[in-house]
């Protein structure tokens, strides 16, 4: 062991430290056992016998501002009590030979000091305090006893019992700070911890505030949050906008902003309906201003809940304007755009190395051209970068057309997602060119995003899991733990109406499928001729309330088919209202998108030819055959490795009838090829034959 006097290595692997919340420090002593103390206490003459486990301990809360505190150690120990220190304002010195990237840089940046070397005695000279968190229990030990000679408090990170102090589990909320020790569990300390930050705002909602509760009589001075509250769903507001809205005694919610949060309002909370509906009713923008203000005159703090961020087409600035205006206290607390998270529920990074630099969001309500519009179109066609589109789903047709006049390729791919990071949630994909008509067909309206820009091509589905209580799922038969259809292996179910498909056609018994999210995958086949009750067979597979993503692969609605278009009506109007729609090509990807929500596609028969559209296929154009191989190959690679719960639809072609044309046989050909390799890998292969499944694996 060194010797005092010679400097030791003060870093190196540290125990690995429990986790804990965003908003609060972890506690210690930690992994007290994970890194042996010493088997002997120190021998030094002034350390004092170590207390007994039952004394209790004595807190105190340091003003740390200022003051200097020695950290021995740079690693994730280390960083963590120097981010505490932080923010409690202390000049920290850290003596370490190696420091943690982030700690390196916070000495790099001036914002601590450290010495890159290990630690000597005199480090300790000028410390008020000083934490011993290297993972060597001599170096810790040799820096605790020289901390005792000069009367010193040391924590020490190793080992509990001969620490003279303890760090314990810190939170704060607003201007209250907790601090737990639990003996010495540090995960109990934290899990308590989070319960009383939790509680504060339930209990002291003017220490939230952060100002000093008002005398009997007076009321605290009111003020505005201007709060973004994500794109709807309730999960994604910040930690400050739902601590804002524990306060509130008014909210002032708009349409888009996620009002399920308004459910968990204390009684008496007064909330007031902004909803701006396009075309419908609204509150006017000078009387949203003016009941903030008066609201806050009369002394209540008032919650502005809006959509998205609230500077991002949210009319946020003006708002803010007028509580300045009229000498209200205002803040704003920013929020997860629509702009960006949007586009993201559907898999759609705005940017992707080597795809896009950069993104533009820009409001599509006035039309190119309309002596309203500040939009250079041209040099947006030229940029190269991606185009987020809001509030443009009625002006779509002329923006693509006016982007394609001015240069950029009418092949380059779209997407609209519509009530993003809801269930109601539909992706459309389609070329540029296609796209108002996809969107049109497809009936999707506000609230949409548009993305322009080859990102869009990454469009996939389950990407975003939505926060809201999901209806309880249905109890899995007998508490099997595996998903499965109730049949015997190699005997015929025989087909059993189920709730859902009854009026259609007969389907196999209800499973448990819907309520199997999180496992591994299992690929379901589902074959049958032109209206032998398949698709029904398949939605039939799927009762229960959960979500679903259903997958149409067929060309949407309003191609000018009337009898396609009838028959698409029929199957959306069987889909149950839970279900989500999602309208692409992009098989691959889909299945490969992680997502908790069974899957259904419909169908298999549909992709292909579309697919064999895309890429020429029937013509037998050049590079056709290399394409559609690459796709099919693709799909068979998503299938096998896809850890959803999936079924897939498909039509039994091999019926012997020989089509006239070569292209038609290279259909027949290819489906029947496909269906097969995709039977190969399925857990499940049924057929329908008249509306009767029967179950062939
Ligand atoms: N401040 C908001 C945007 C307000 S403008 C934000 O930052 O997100 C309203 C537009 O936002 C809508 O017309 C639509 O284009 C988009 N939008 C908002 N929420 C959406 C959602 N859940 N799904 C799709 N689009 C959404």
């Amino acid at each position: 062991m060194a010797t005092p006097s010679e400097p030791r290595p003060a870093s190196g692997p540290e125990p690995t430290p429990p986790a804990s919340g965003a908003t609060a420090t972890p506690p210690a002593p930690e992994s007290a056992t994970s890194t042996p103390g010493p088997a002997t206490p120190p021998s030094t003459p002034t350390s004092p016998a170590p207390p007994a486990a039952a004394t209790p301990i004595y807190p105190l809360s340091l003003r740390l501002e200022g003051r200097r505190v020695l950290v021995v150690g740079g690693g994730p120990v280390a960083l963590r009590r120097v981010a505490g220190l932080r923010e409690a304002g202390a000049e920290i010195v850290v003596v370490a030979p190696w420091l943690t990237p982030a700690l390196a840089d916070q000495a790099d940046r001036g914002q601590i000091t450290a010495h890159r070397r290990g630690y000597q005695p005199g480090d300790l000279d000028g410390a008020w305090l000083v934490l011993a968190c290297t993972d060597q229990p001599e170096v810790n030990q040799a820096v605790a006893a020289d901390a005792e000679r000069q009367h010193l408090w040391c924590a020490r990170a190793d080992d509990a019992t001969a620490s003279a102090a303890w760090v314990p589990a810190v939170g704060r909320a607003g201007a209250v700070t907790v601090a737990v020790n639990a003996g010495r569990n540090p995960r109990r300390a934290a899990e308590l911890r989070d319960h009383f930050v939790d509680a504060v705002g339930t209990v002291d909602r003017s220490a939230l505030e952060g100002h000093e509760p008002a005398a009997p009589g007076q009321r605290a001075p009111g003020r505005v949050s201007i709060v973004g509250g994500g794109p709807g769903d309730p999960g994604l507001i910040t930690v400050t906008g739902l601590l804002r809205l524990r306060q509130a005694d008014v909210v002032v919610a708009d349409r888009l902003a996620p009002l399920a949060l308004l459910e968990q309002l204390a009684p008496g909370v007064q909330v007031v309906d902004a909803a701006k509906v396009p075309g419908g009713p609204a509150m006017r923008q000078d009387h949203i201003n003016q009941a903030l203000v008066e609201h806050a005159r009369a002394g209540r703090a008032v919650v502005r809940l809006k959509g998205g961020d609230p500077f991002v087409f949210g009319r946020g600035r003006e708002e803010v304007e007028a509580c300045l205006t009229a000498d209200v206290p205002v803040e704003v607390v920013p929020g997860v755009t629509s702009a960006i998270s949007v586009p993201a529920a559907a898999g759609i990074p705005v940017t992707h190395r080597a795809v896009s630099q950069g993104f533009c969001v820009l409001a599509g309500h006035v039309r190119p051209g309309d002596s309203r519009s500040s939009v250079d179109w041209v040099a947006l066609a030229r940029s190269g970068i991606t185009l987020v589109l809001l509030m443009s789903i009625d002006h779509l047709a002329e923006i693509a057309d006016t982007l394609i006049a001015a240069g950029l390729g009418g092949g380059t791919p779209g997407a609209v997602v519509s009530d993003g990071w809801s269930r109601q949630q539909r992706v459309v994909t389609a070329p540029l060119r296609d796209l108002a008509g996809a969107v049109r067909a497809a009936g999707v309206t506000n609230p949409a995003v548009v993305v322009i820009g080859d990102v869009a091509e990454l469009a996939a589905t389950g990407l975003g899991i939505p926060s809201a209580p999901l209806p309880p799922e249905p109890p899995s038969p007998g508490g099997a733990p595996e998903p499965s259809f109730s049949t015997t292996a190699g005997a015929d179910p025989g087909p059993e109406p189920s709730s859902y498909a009854a009026a259609a056609s007969p389907a196999p018994e209800p499973s448990s499928y819907a309520s199997a999210s999180g496992r591994t995958g299992r690929r379901v086949l589902v074959l049958g001729g032109a209206r032998s009750g398949k698709s029904a067979t398949a939605e039939g597979m799927l009762t229960g309330d959960g979500p679903v993503d259903y997958v149409a692969t067929g060309a949407p609605p309003g191609s000018g088919d009337a009898e396609w278009d009838a028959r698409l009506a029929e199957h959306q109007r069987r889909r149950p209202p839970h279900w989500r729609t999602v309208e692409t090509l992009a098989l691959a990807e889909v299945l490969a998108a992680q997502g908790p929500a069974p899957m259904l596609v419909d169908c298999l028969t549909t992709w292909l030819a579309r697919v064999m559209d895309d890429c020429g296929a029937w013509d037998d154009a050049d590079g056709s055959a290399w394409v559609l191989a690459d796709r099919i190959e693709q799909v068979l690679h998503a299938w096998r490795h896809t850890r959803r719960q999936v079924i897939a639809v498909s039509n039994e072609i091999g019926s012997g009838v020989v089509p006239d044309t070569a292209s038609g046989r290279r259909f027949r050909d290819e489906l029947g090829q496909l269906n097969a390799r995709i039977a190969a890998d399925s857990d499940e292969v049924w057929l329908c034959t008249a509306g009767i499944p029967r179950r062939l694996r």
